[in-house]
């Protein structure tokens, strides 16, 4: 029997690409560990967006150079978009790793672990890069497997990631993903709409869509051009289903037939994550993001006409080369004009391979990136706390996540992994968390570069505990290892969960507005209706008034508090 221990940092991409490696691996009868002592396989599952992201995955890879000389069976493998950036020059930074396999040969992992182990020879599997062929040939050398899936790999059980799409054209100037994901390819919508239907069968109630430009998706099939909204139109009565999201949407590509998809069908959460990126024009053109901030906002009115209520969230970068402090005013003019529920800030990180780092200075010091990220988060959060307090005294109904992660770190049994795994949410990129089943808290941490405590209380508690050299998460009861170990199936079946006590529980409003109460954890995957009484600017506090029983959930859930005006 052969032991794999998986490390996961970065976006939801890579979350469902490790689900669907485990998946892979399950099937030729490795079993998963969270201790990578009794592991005879370690994968490393990476994230090259920022230079950060990279820093923590060799540190992390390094920690088993020892481990490897003591027990030279071992195979240890680089996968993903590192990988895929950095191929053989890996070797040369961690000569102890064996396998370096990128974004689009995932699949051939299983083969490549035992090739590594019968022959002892390294083994580099990569996609072409974008300069290497025709756009046909490049995109072929991504090859897709999204259909294989491990539920027990998922963030929780009853949510799950569909990728609707792979790679990206947009080329923005400062971003690797076009090069560490290839190009942008759309998933056949029968494709999507099977795996939809098997994933409701599993269980789950809500799914959410996956793409770096997630709105530019298009496939023709059948004689017909479909775009998103015929895609979520096409799922959305799969019986099962609640709940339908979609990250990450790019401003230009917001079609009006999409809103009024959205308008039309009330499964679709009423939340858009939409990065404007910066409120200053020339930055805007620098990073070549195709619109104006003229443009974003006509996009805001129609998002606000068609859908009166919605939710957006943006990522922000500052200190991008050549930010003048007029032009970071900018930023902070947008923030306060869009009110975005929440926004994802990042100091620049120059990577090579890009159009910036090629054609720009990176002239913004350190410390002024670090103050202008603090200074627009604290904007961000005014304007979060703000709209918050619009709900106090209102009723939402969210689906419960489970156990808030106040209450499975406060808990006195708290065991080491689950330390690790709350110092971990500050190490990962928080970007595409906003609306990710998952991610919950981590959708309202600050980013790495932001200080504590301008976080939520919530995360608070994560940031006051010890560090761990690598974002990485883990639970107790399973072997389930990445940074998404928020809300996983080992944690709802971690003690806590089976005792049956009230804890403190959280979940989402259909506007993904994140809401904290009392319940049992059995609550866990249920629609509930909660009555707000106080907020932060991450966070809807409140108090469950009833409880709907449905007849696909477990047992007998109570009214816990009968409101005296609740019908
Ligand atoms: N496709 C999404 C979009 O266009 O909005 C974003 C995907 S990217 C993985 C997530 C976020 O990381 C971006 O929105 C951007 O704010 C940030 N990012 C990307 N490259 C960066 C860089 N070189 N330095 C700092 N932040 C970066
Ligand atoms: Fe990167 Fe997103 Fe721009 Fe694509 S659209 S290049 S993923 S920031």
């Amino acid at each position: 029997m052969h032991r794999l221990y998986i490390e996961t940092v970065g976006c939801q991409m890579n979350v469902l690409d490790s689900e669907l490696v485990v998946a892979a691996l399950r099937q030729r009868g490795y079993e998963l560990t969270e201790d990578p002592k009794q592991a005879d396989t370690l994968l490393f599952n990476t994230c090259s967006v920022r230079e950060n992201a990279e820093h923590k995955t060799y540190s992390s890879v390094g920690r088993f150079k020892y481990g490897k000389r003591k027990k030279p069976d071992l195979v240890i493998g680089v996968i993903g978009c590192m990988a895929q950036k950095d191929q053989e020059r890996i070797f040369e930074k961690a000569p102890h790793v064996d396998l370096i396999v990128g974004t689009g040969q995932l699949a051939e992992i299983p083969d490549l672990v035992e090739k590594v182990r019968a022959t002892r020879k390294k083994q580099v599997a990569v996609s072409l890069a974008r300069k290497e062929g025709s756009w046909a040939e490049v995109a072929g050398s991504f090859e897709s497997y999204d259909p294989l899936r491990d539920p027990t790999m998922r963030p929780s059980p009853w949510q799950a990631f569909v990728r609707i799409m792979f790679g990206c054209d947009k080329f923005c100037t400062y971003c690797v993903v076009p090069s560490t994901r290839g190009p942008e390819q759309s998933r056949s919508p029968r494709e999507i709409a099977r795996e939809v239907e098997l994933l409701a069968a599993q269980g789950v109630r809500e799914i959410t869509l996956l793409g770096q430009t997630v709105n530019s998706y298009k496939y023709s099939e059948d004689g017909q051009q479909h775009r998103l909204s015929d895609l979520i139109a096409r799922i959305h009565d799969t019986p099962g289903i609640d709940r339908i999201k979609f990250v990450t949407s790019f401003p230009k590509d917001m079609t009006t037939d999409l809103l009024e998809a959205i308008r039309d069908l009330p499964k679709c959460s009423r939340y858009l994550h939409v990065p404007l990126q910066h409120g200053c024009d020339e930055q805007l053109k620098r990073m070549k993001r195709g619109y104006t901030l003229a443009d974003y906002r006509e996009m805001m009115q129609r998002i606000h006409n068609i859908l009166p209520g919605c939710a957006v969230s943006s990522d922000f970068i500052v200190g991008f080369c050549g930010e003048t402090e007029e032009g970071f005013q900018k930023s902070i003019a947008a923030i306060r004009e869009f009110r975005f529920k929440n926004s994802f800030i990042f100091k620049y990180s120059p990577r090579p391979g890009t159009k910036a780092y090629e054609l720009f200075v990176d002239d913004v010091p350190e410390e002024v990136k670090r103050r202008r990220n603090n200074e627009l988060l604290a904007v961000q959060n005014e304007i979060s706390e703000e709209d918050n307090a619009e709900f106090i005294g209102r009723r939402v109904e969210v689906l419960v996540e489970g156990p808030s992660k106040r209450s499975r770190i406060s808990s006195s049994d708290r065991s080491e992994p689950e330390r690790d795994f709350a110092s971990t949410l500050r190490d990962t990129d928080p970007s595409p968390v906003a609306s990710l089943p998952g991610w919950h808290q981590g959708a309202e941490l600050p980013s790495p570069d932001v200080a504590p405590e301008q976080a939520g209380p919530e995360t608070l508690v994560s940031l006051d505990l010890g560090t761990r050299p690598s974002g990485m998460a883990r639970s107790p009861s399973s072997p389930l290892l990445s940074t998404t170990g928020e809300t996983s199936l080992s944690a709802m079946n971690s003690q806590t969960v089976h005792d049956g006590t009230p804890i403190q529980l959280m979940g989402r409003t259909l506007c993904d507005r994140i809401v904290v109460f009392q319940g049992t954890p059995r609550l866990a995957g249920t629609l509930a209706e909660i009555e707000v009484d106080d907020v932060t600017p991450t966070t809807l506090l409140g108090r469950m008034v009833t409880h709907r029983v449905e007849p696909r959930s477990h047992g007998l859930l109570p009214i816990l508090t009968e409101h005296p005006g609740s019908a």
